[in-house]
């Protein structure tokens, strides 16, 4: 049983417009006590009978969270969920968040079964980025160096020159801002100005939103700080630059989750996905967090800080696609090598970087590109 959500997003129609578009979420209806119990049974029954191993974003139902870290999976960020799929051993990853989780996934792993609880869960970032207008878009900046961000789907990667997360889209475009770059970058329009004000890169942008972290509001969330003067203020860098200016750590979901553990304080309001909250809490049981307001009772809201499509993500999908092998990924074996080259750019870069490596052999400068 699924309840049926419309979601409204915006997809650019030139390079300063956008319009609105409709989409659909299929949010499956909470299991009772008991059938969540026998649900997560059968799971965990399935994946030792099928050789698999879960794969989970943080924004996904805290089940699914728990139960790939009891399984021996992950709970991580879109960079570490695309590294732990390809290092696994297993031959099947069942990935819970959206489509362009699973896409990666397999692109990464061409020889491995992507399953995913549902095959429609998508994104407005990827949406609102369609292949073709992105094309001609790339095609009137032809001077510029291709960034695009990990929620898009394989033919917008395949355009790509680099690939980037939240986790390191600010060091992949100061590497490259460093050797010479000027930067197109798609599809998320916050987070690029935020990396272009950090690192004063020359960019252009494609006009993306993700409709999470697009509706958090300045003025209620200083309202909310005043009430809290103690808490520190955690925010996504997709969010808007008004939000962004009010935090006290900005960061990809994993700086958000070490910055509530490693800060001086006790209270923390959160300015992304609710779903972060599951891991804040369990990590940090003496601590306390609050929602950043997105004006949820206001017209405007279309999330109210939970994504429609990683609400899709459900125990009884997950067990199914177990049981019967259904909702596969697969992608066309070229377009997959294409898409595999600014992905592989993006590990090796941050592999190099996370063990102290030098990085300016593996971006080079324009004029040896
Ligand atoms: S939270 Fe935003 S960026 Fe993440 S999948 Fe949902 S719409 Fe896309």
């Amino acid at each position: 049983m699924h309840t049926l959500m419309e979601v409204e997003y915006e997809q650019p129609t030139s390079e300063s417009v956008c319009a609105p578009r409709h989409a659909w979420a299929r949010v499956p209806v909470e299991p009772g006590p008991a059938e969540r119990l026998a649900l997560k049974d059968r799971i965990r029954r399935l994946l030792k009978e099928r050789n698999a191993v879960m794969v989970s974003h943080y924004y996904v139902h805290p089940d699914l969270q728990d139960l790939a870290e009891e399984t021996g999976g992950l709970v991580s960020d879109s960079l570490e969920m695309a590294r732990f799929g390809r290092d696994h051993a297993a031959q099947t990853l069942v990935v819970s968040g959206v489509r362009f989780m699973g896409e990666t996934a397999k692109i990464l792993s061409p020889e491995k079964r992507i399953l995913m609880p549902d095959l429609d869960a998508t994104c407005s970032l990827d949406l609102g980025c369609p292949s073709a207008e992105f094309n001609a878009f790339c095609d009137a900046h032809p001077d510029r160096t291709v960034v695009v961000y990990a929620n898009t789907s394989a033919e917008v990667k395949a355009r790509a020159d680099w690939l980037v997360t939240s986790g390191c889209a600010l060091d992949v475009v100061r590497a490259l801002k460093d050797q010479g770059h000027k930067i197109l970058w798609a599809p998320d329009k916050h987070l690029g100005s935020y990396i272009q004000r950090e690192t004063g890169a020359d960019m252009v942008f494609w006009n993306g939103a993700c409709i999470v972290h697009d509706e958090f509001k300045a003025f209620e969330l200083q309202a909310l700080k005043a009430e809290h003067p103690e808490a520190k203020v955690l925010v996504h860098p997709e969010s808007p630059a008004d939000v962004v200016a009010l935090a006290d750590a900005v960061g990809s979901t994993s700086a958000i989750l070490n910055a509530a553990r490693t800060m001086d304080a006790t209270t923390f309001i959160v300015a992304t996905d609710n779903g972060m909250l599951h891991k804040l809490r369990t990590q940090n049981p003496h601590k306390l967090f609050i929602e950043a307001p997105t004006a949820g009772n206001s017209a405007t809201c279309k999330s109210c800080a939970h994504c429609p499509w990683m609400a899709m993500n459900g125990l009884a999908g997950l067990a199914q696609v177990l049981e019967l092998g259904t909702n596969e990924i697969h992608i066309d074996p070229a377009l997959g090598l294409r898409a595999r080259v600014p992905i592989d750019r993006m590990l090796a870069f941050t592999a190099a970087l996370k063990n102290g490596q030098p990085t300016t052999g593996l971006v080079p400068h324009i004029g040896a590109a």
